[in-house]
This record gives structure tokens, C-alpha cells and sequence, in this order.
């Protein structure tokens, strides 16, 4: 599971189309204070499903779209486009790229789609379950959040394990299988 590259487009500060490429190995974002580096951390989380604003830094979730500067009008849509390289299930030691991308218009709800294709967000989380890329899952470790795994419930930070240990989606499938 690697990222390849994150398209923004009036999403917070990126009011113009923009696009980072992630090369293999470790990438550091670094510049001046409200540069918008944080931004793209939210842009990852947004695309990948996050419903809460306030993980976001927004008070409701149209403040993702970029609301305009002394010089520039407001925009009407927020969209992140995510390409990721994913384990292939159809040819078992390949990989395969998926191109997740999310839609935000002001007062609608968000669109969602997997390679071009409309989807729920469902399908989203399906996808990305047991990848530890999920918005719940340990890909994204924010300030402070390791204090919290530490002083967490052993059931909660068991989740962590189980995610890492790619067994979220039998224990969901179970659990399925008894509710019938
Ligand atoms: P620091 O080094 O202080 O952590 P940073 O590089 O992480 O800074 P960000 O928090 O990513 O900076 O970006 C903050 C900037 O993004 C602010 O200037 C803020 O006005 C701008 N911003 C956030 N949301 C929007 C939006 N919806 N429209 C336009 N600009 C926005
Ligand atoms: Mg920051």
C-alpha cells in the first residue's frame, strides 16, 4: 500500500488545481506557518471519508471549500483526487493503482467515486478496510494522538491491532453472520 500522488482543487487554500506526487521512500512537507501544509493532511482524510469537520478544523464541512481571499472570488467546490497503489486481489503478489476521488458543492452532500465510478462512501471504507488507511485506522497519527492510543481501553486499542493485523473485515463478517 503505498500513495502516489493527492490532486487538489479548491479544497481550503488550494484554490488552483494542484498536484503533489509522493516518490517512493519518505516525503516531508515543510514552509512558513499557515502555508496550508496541514491542509494537505486534511486533504487525505477528507478523501478517504472523514465526516468529522471539526478533525478537519472547520466548524461544518463546506468550510473544505476555498471561501476566497481579498483577491479571489469564493469557489462553489472541493475536490481531492487520491491515486494509491493497492494490493491487486484479482492477481495475488500484484499491485494494481486506485484512484479514490471526493466532490464537495456547497449545500449538497459529498460524491464519491473509485476510479471514475460513482460510489458510496461505503464502498470507500470497504476498500480500504484492513489497509490501515481508513480515517479510524493508524495511517494518520495527529499531535497528541499518541497519548491517547496509550491511555486508551485495551478493547480500543486492540482495534488498532486487529486493523494492522488485517482482520477487521472477518470480525465485521462475523458479526454479520450472527446478527441473520
Ligand atoms: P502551521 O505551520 O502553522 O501548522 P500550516 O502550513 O499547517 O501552518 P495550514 O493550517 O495548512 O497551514 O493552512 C492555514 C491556511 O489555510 C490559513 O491561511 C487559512 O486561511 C487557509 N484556509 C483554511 N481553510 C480555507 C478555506 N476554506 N479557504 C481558503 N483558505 C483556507
Ligand atoms: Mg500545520
Amino acid at each position: 500500500m503505498r500513495l502516489i500522488a493527492l490532486e487538489v482543487n479548491g479544497f481550503k487554500s488550494f484554490a488552483d488545481p494542484q498536484k503533489l506526487s509522493f516518490p517512493v521512500g519518505m516525503t516531508a512537507v515543510v514552509g512558513p506557518n499557515g502555508c496550508g501544509k496541514s491542509n494537505i493532511s486534511d486533504a487525505l482524510a477528507w478523501v478517504l471519508g472523514e465526516q468529522r469537520a471539526t478533525l478537519l478544523r472547520g466548524a461544518e464541512m463546506a468550510d473544505v471549500i476555498f471561501a476566497g481571499t481579498g483577491q479571489r472570488k469564493p469557489m462553489g467546490m472541493a475536490e481531492v483526487k487520491l491515486t494509491l497503489e493497492m494490493p491487486d486481489p484479482g492477481h495475488p503478489g500484484s499491485v494494481r493503482e486506485v484512484v479514490i476521488s471526493r466532490r464537495l458543492y456547497r449545500d449538497t452532500g459529498s460524491e464519491y467515486r473509485i476510479n471514475g465510478r460513482e460510489c458510496r462512501l461505503k464502498d470507500v471504507s470497504d476498500l480500504l478496510m484492513d489497509t490501515g488507511m481508513g480515517t479510524r485506522a493508524y495511517s494518520f497519527i495527529q499531535q497528541g494522538q499518541i497519548d491517547l492510543i496509550l491511555s486508551s481501553k485495551p478493547k480500543d486499542r486492540r482495534s488498532l491491532l486487529e486493523e494492522a493485523a488485517g482482520i477487521t473485515r472477518y470480525k465485521l463478517r462475523r458479526t454479520d453472520a450472527e446478527r441473520r
